[in-house]
Parts: C-alpha cells; sequence; structure tokens
C-alpha cells in the first residue's frame, strides 16, 4: 500500500513540476563571493530593483565555503561530502593522485564528481541546457555534457562576451533553444581575495557586476520570450578578512615523518604518511589555539562533512578570520570556513514568471534547496539529493496559469 502512495505522490509531484516548466526558460547566474550583504554596503541599483519586483533572500553555501565543493552542490543538490567534490584540493585516495582546479587531468576525470547535475537531469528527460563556465560543466560526467557547454580551459569569453552568449543561446531558434542556461563569472571573489570583503576595490568589482547585470536584465527583457523567462542571480559563498597576524603555519606543530600531504585550507585535510601517526597528528593539533580538529568520520553533524572515501584523516578547520596553512597568505580576504558563519552567506535574488514579486525571504535556506528549485522550474524529475523544493516553495509563484 505504502508502495503504491508513493507511487501516486511521485507521479503527482512530476505531472505538477511540468505544468510549471513546460514554457519557461531558466537563466541562472552565479557570480563567484558574491557576499549576501555587498548589496547592503554598496552602491547596486540593479540588485535593489530585482528586490523590489522579485525575490530577495540569502542562502547558506554548504561546507566548506568553497567554490569548487559549492558550485558543484548548486548543480546536483548534494553536499559535497556526498557529491565528491570535497575541497578545492584533496587526495584521492584509490589513486594517490591529487584533485586540484589546476590540475587538470584529475579536474576533468568524471570519477570525481558524484551525483546527477542538473544539465544531465534536464537532458535524460528531453529538456537542453546550455551551461558556460559552471564547474563540472566542462567534464564529461557520466559520459555526457550539457546540449551546449563551454570548456574553462579554452576561449576564455570575457565577461561581457558571456552575457553575449547567453543572449544567442536564448534566440535560437525554438527547437534547438536550451530551456537552462548556467553562467558564472569570476567576480566580485577575486577582488574580495586581493582586498577584502568591505573595501573601495571590491566595492568597484560589486558595482560592475550590479551593471552587467543590468545589461543582462536589459537584454533579456527585449527577446521574444521576455515574459517567460525565470532570472536567479545568486553565488557560491562570501568573503571574510584574514590578516598576516592571525596565520598558523601547519609545519611548526607538525613533525615531516607524520604527514603524507595538506591539501585544501579551509578546511585542511591532512593526509597521514602511516596510519600509525593520525593520532599523533590529531593530539598535537587539539592543543592549538584558533583552529578546531577532528578525525575523519569525528565532526559535527551539521557540518555535513567528514565521510567521504577521500577525506583527509584529520580536518582542521581555522577560527573565523584566522588561516591554518601550509605556506603564508598575502589574501586579505578568504573563504572556505564554517558555512553558519553569516560572512560566508550567499546574495540570491529571482524575478520571472515563476517567483513571487517583491518578496524578501526572513530566513536563509540552503543551497542543496537550489537543485529542486531548478527542477521544478524547468519541469523535470529531480533525481535524489539533500535538498527540498519545500525549504523554498515561499518563493515560488504557484498561482501562473
Ligand atoms: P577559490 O579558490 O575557491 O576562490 O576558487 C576561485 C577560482 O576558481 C577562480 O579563480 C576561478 O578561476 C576558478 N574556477 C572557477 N570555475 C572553474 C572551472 N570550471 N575550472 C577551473 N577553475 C575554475
Ligand atoms: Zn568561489
Ligand atoms: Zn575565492
Amino acid at each position: 500500500m505504502k508502495r503504491i502512495i508513493l507511487f501516486f505522490v511521485t507521479l503527482a509531484l512530476a505531472v505538477a513540476a511540468v505544468a510549471a516548466g513546460r514554457d519557461t526558460y531558466t537563466v541562472i547566474v552565479s557570480l563567484d563571493g558574491f557576499r549576501w550583504d555587498y548589496t547592503e554596503a554598496f552602491d547596486t541599483p540593479f540588485f535593489d530593483q530585482l528586490a523590489q519586483q522579485g525575490v530577495k533572500a540569502v542562502m547558506m553555501p554548504s561546507f566548506p565555503s568553497k567554490t569548487f565543493p559549492n558550485h558543484y552542490t548548486l548543480a546536483t543538490g548534494l553536499v559535497p561530502d556526498h557529491h565528491g567534490i570535497i575541497g578545492n584540493k584533496f587526495r584521492i585516495r584509490d589513486t594517490g593522485k591529487r584533485f586540484s582546479l589546476s590540475d587538470i587531468e584529475t579536474r576533468t576525470d568524471p570519477n570525481n564528481y558524484g551525483g546527477d547535475p542538473i544539465w544531465l537531469t534536464a537532458k535524460r528527460q528531453g529538456v537542453k541546457s546550455a551551461t558556460i563556465y559552471w564547474v563540472g560543466s566542462d567534464v564529461p560526467i557520466k559520459g555526457e555534457y550539457a546540449t551546449y557547454w563551454k570548456d574553462y580551459l579554452k576561449d576564455r569569453l570575457t565577461h561581457e562576451q558571456r552575457i553575449d552568449e547567453a543572449v544567442r543561446l536564448l534566440s535560437l531558434p525554438e527547437k534547438e533553444r536550451p530551456h537552462l542556461v548556467m553562467v558564472y563569472f569570476e567576480e566580485p571573489d577575486a577582488s574580495g581575495h586581493h582586498n577584502g570583503p568591505i573595501t573601495r576595490q571590491t566595492r568597484q568589482a560589486v558595482e560592475r557586476m550590479d551593471s552587467l547585470m543590468s545589461v543582462l536584465g536589459q537584454r533579456l527583457a527585449s527577446l521574444p520570450i521576455a515574459s517567460q523567462i525565470n532570472l536567479i542571480i545568486t553565488g557560491d559563498h562570501g568573503m571574510t578578512w584574514v590578516s598576516p597576524e592571525r596565520q598558523l603555519l601547519a609545519m611548526d606543530f607538525l613533525k615531516e615523518k607524520w604527514v603524507k600531504s595538506i591539501e585544501n585550507d579551509f578546511p585542511a585535510l591532512i593526509y597521514a604518511a602511516e596510519p600509525q601517526y593520525i593520532d599523533s597528528i590529531y593530539n598535537t593539533l587539539k592543543q592549538v589555539d584558533h583552529i578546531r580538529v577532528w578525525r575523519r568520520g569525528e565532526l559535527p553533524a551539521y557540518l555535513n562533512y567528514g565521510t567521504n572515501k577521500n577525506m583527509g584523516d584529520v580536518v582542521v578547520l581555522a577560527d573565523v578570520g584566522w588561516v591554518f596553512d601550509k605556506k603564508p597568505k598575502k589574501d586579505l580576504g578568504t573563504h572556505g570556513y564554517d558555512h553558519t558563519c553569516s560572512d560566508m552567506w550567499v546574495g540570491f535574488r529571482a524575478i520571472g514568471p515563476d517567483f513571487k514579486q517583491g518578496y524578501t525571504r526572513a530566513h536563509t535556506f540552503h543551497n542543496v534547496s537550489i537543485y529542486p528549485l531548478l527542477c521544478h522550474l524547468l519541469g523535470i524529475v529531480p533525481s535524489p539529493c539533500d535538498g527540498s523544493l519545500d525549504e523554498v516553495s515561499d518563493i515560488i509563484n504557484f498561482t501562473r496559469k
């Protein structure tokens, strides 16, 4: 009986989803490092207009609040511990190789990317999608790409060209036109790292992105399908201050012979040279101020982290504003910290026929719920994930005919 009920509930959800997404197009933009309160601190008329006419919310990233883990969470609805991109860098235990953004071989190895990214969920259900540099989209996950995709390492388009490309894709003849377009921009992350979050230079970067997004908005508004477009602008994580005075160097505490390697920085993933050294590493670092230290598998549940097969033997997370790394850092801003710290939270704006108008959500939502939201907008059935449409149902306009 339970099974029959489950079948009808699934069917009803699928029908509702198909009804919602039948005739609309969704554009989702990620602004790397788009801290939620940049729009309060800086002059951002377009983001303010989106808030007045559409939905304004604050999104909590997943832990760790890093670029690769979170973009791939937005794409799959899985937390990093479950999709496998557990850091910008980590060891692949089966092969002994290192996953890294700058290592083309491991970065583009589909074996490292678990879950079902939205562009594949869509493709399987007959919905065309396009990606412009979204993390994971230039990797042949399960042997496939989005219908239209770009290689981050080749022919890197300028920010303006990415907007041209999104508009071009939405101007294709109906049969070729993608219903989902995902676009990635490196700013304001780069400025936030170099200068710190609330600075003149980061202000300039955010205000520039605001006017660039305004151009995107105007160009989408001039398309014949304008009234059918849902536009989401969000990002992967926030940014906070760091300082040369608050840095701890890992090897000032550890013996060389204990450590095989230290990967990532927030959190630092320490792989022991031999299992017998795990306790030495753990017990030594437990005495150090300004960091939290766990053995793999022993992290607190709210971080949703620490069980993946490629996890370091010991996981070290610096307190917010502190650095624990192999080398000193020059940056004045960074991220990767505990995702419940508000400096790591992300701005979210959405406008279009499937969103409420002039609605500000009072509480943060988790970024794992973006995937089911996109599935709803596209009218497709989501694969199992860690998020839920229920969490964000208050922002949706269900009354649209
Ligand atoms: P983070 O160190 O977490 O701030 O990472 C930000 C960096 O990720 C940016 O400098 C981007 O150049 C890089 N990045 C973003 N998307 C990709 C991608 N698809 N492939 C390689 N690197 C990327
Ligand atoms: Zn980022
Ligand atoms: Zn960054």
